[in-house]
């Protein structure tokens, strides 16, 4: 039975309107008020998780602890509310068939058809409520992707449909958000796309109970006022969201137009205190008003496509304001670098990062940009691929093993520096079969990393199948690069770093995806300090 208030965040008229920034800023109002917030998120596509798409398709997959591959609005989630999010927070309608699939072979239906009504909504709505069961929440807002009106998003809005009838409208609410264009030739901002969404969420049998106007212009009474009068919502719940500067901003914005308000009003929820955002308001000061910049490269095969790296941008967001820094991202194709122009692309950065990433495409361009980091003494951050390309690096050029590779990219290598772990050779299944999710690791004693963290026992997730190759450990640290973090149960590489260095280090897990506004994370902290020292020596 359900224990906590339900919010819905359902969007209209197109997609790309910023659903998770919005859900995310009304949940940090919310917890700066003392509530206890989770955000979840609904998937219309029938991928179980996005864990097999490409990044091209819907930008980085986001792990949690638990080991989840999950879409990127989680990472949002978490960034915002400081707070881990699990397996139970992204849900697809993959996953939902997958579950009613699975029980119909194992005869829990014996008998009857099996159908999208009750059955798969049914299905939703035990899923909408698996975090509420665990008791941990006041208040769970629930994100459901895509648009009102798509096919494959019926049987979500359905399943609200129902929840909200059963639950009763003081325990579940509809947050509706659309965009209300302007039209430059007319002078005018236009509400007829919200009307229509809005109409086409009612004739699912769903009546918002707030809109919330995407625009790029203030949206003055009068158009609140016909908003209102054309949806059936009150006029102070029509609230405008304007384009902001930065996502963190939005949060701000969601006060002034007192969104946390109008929700907890509608919930019936009890006064609880003014939301604390002083240090909320602190970090957008120290974002907006830096005192240095350094200009950074990103080195990476999908970089058209910025969605693909989010974590590692917002990660320098949240460093960069720790440090009062602007970091200027440079976006780098590495399959547009080789050794003969890498000076040319990579010579004016005060630092240089080398991304995660999976297959051949690129790989040499990586290479190269890690031994020019490495020889000019240019700050170097390698992520996932990005360590494994500074190992493979340092063997061909410093070793002298000019075959070394992982055999992911040649798996005939004499030398394979980066080779697969014994457990993932059985494995022949794609979707959630890596190496996922948080494992614990030893920092050394004294080495760069143990001192950026401040303590020797971490903690941070993973996404890979192939691992450093232990049979050349203790070559690889006789000529300078020490493996300075190891899991203590398997031994397994995860941090390697030059001693000869000023500041280069490649990690096997993703430090990205725990960094947060209220908490960034230590290693993009240092990683940024190193650049701007680098900056000041030239
Ligand atoms: N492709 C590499 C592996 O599977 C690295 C993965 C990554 O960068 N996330 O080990």
């Amino acid at each position: 039975m359900a224990q906590a208030k339900h919010i819905f965040v359902t969007g209209g008229v197109t997609s790309s309107l910023g659903k998770g920034i919005i859900a995310s800023s009304l949940a940090t109002l919310l917890q700066a008020r003392g509530f206890s917030v989770t955000i979840q998120k609904f998937d219309p596509y029938i991928n179980i998780d996005p864990g097999t798409l490409n990044p091209y398709e819907h930008g980085e997959c986001y792990v949690t602890d638990d080991g989840a591959e999950t879409d990127l609005d989680l990472g949002h989630y978490e960034r915002f509310l400081n707070v881990a999010t699990s397996q139970a927070n992204n849900v697809t309608t993959g996953k939902i068939y997958y579950n009613v699939i699975t029980k119909e072979r194992q005869g829990a239906y014996l008998g009857k058809t099996v159908q999208v009504i009750p059955h798969i909504t049914d299905e939703i709505k035990r899923n909408f409520l698996l975090l509420d069961d665990t008791g941990k929440y006041d208040i769970i807002i629930t994100e459901i992707g895509g648009c009102v009106g798509d096919i494959e998003s019926l049987p979500f809005i359905e399943a609200l449909r129902q929840l909200r009838w059963e639950l009763g409208g003081n325990d579940v609410i509809v947050i509706h958000l659309t965009l209300v264009p302007y039209l430059a030739a007319a002078g005018e901002l236009k509400t007829k796309p919200t009307q229509h969404s809005v109409k086409a969420l009612s004739e699912s049998g769903v009546q918002p109970d707030i809109i919330i106007c995407r625009s790029e212009k203030p949206i003055p009474m009068e158009i609140r006022k016909k908003v209102a009068l054309f949806t059936g919502v009150n006029v102070n719940s029509v609230i405008e969201a304007l384009d902001a500067e930065t996502i963190y901003d939005v949060p701000l914005l969601m006060r002034k137009e007192k969104l946390d308000e109008r929700v907890l009003a509608k919930l019936r929820y009890p006064y609880k205190k003014e939301p604390n955002i002083d240090a909320w308001k602190e970090f957008l000061g120290k974002l907006k008003n830096p005192t240095d910049s350094v200009e950074i490269g990103l080195v990476g095969k999908y970089v058209e496509l910025h969605d693909a790296y989010k974590s590692i941008a917002e990660a320098f967001v949240h460093a960069g304001a720790y440090n009062e820094c602007k970091v200027r991202l440079h976006w780098i194709h590495s399959e547009k670098i080789n050794d003969e122009n890498v000076e040319s692309i990579l010579g004016k950065l005060d630092g240089i990062l080398v991304a995660p990433g999976f297959g051949e495409r690129g790989i040499e361009g990586k290479i190269s940009a890690v031994r020019f980091a490495r020889e000019h003494q240019i700050p170097f951050f390698g992520i996932c691929l990005g360590m494994q390309c500074a190992v493979i690096e340092f063997t061909r050029n410093v070793l002298g093993l000019s075959e070394a590779h992982s055999t992911e990219m040649n798996p005939d290598t004499q030398v394979p520096i980066i080779d697969m772990m014994e457990e993932q050779k059985k494995v022949t299944m794609k979707g959630g079969t890596m190496r996922l999710g948080a494992y614990p690791c030893k920092l050394k004693k004294g080495s760069k990393v143990q001192q950026a963290y401040g303590k020797s026992q971490i903690s941070e997730r993973h996404r890979h199948r192939y691992e450093f190759n232990n049979k050349y450990l203790e070559e690889i640290e006789k000529a300078g690069m020490i493996a300075s973090g190891l899991n203590p149960d398997t031994e397994l590489v995860e941090v390697v770093e030059l001693v000869d260095h000023p500041w280069f280090v490649g990690v096997q897990y993703h430090p990205e995806l725990k960094s947060t506004v209220m908490n960034p994370h230590p290693l993009f902290v240092r990683f940024v300090k190193a650049a701007q020292e680098c900056k000041e020596k030239k």
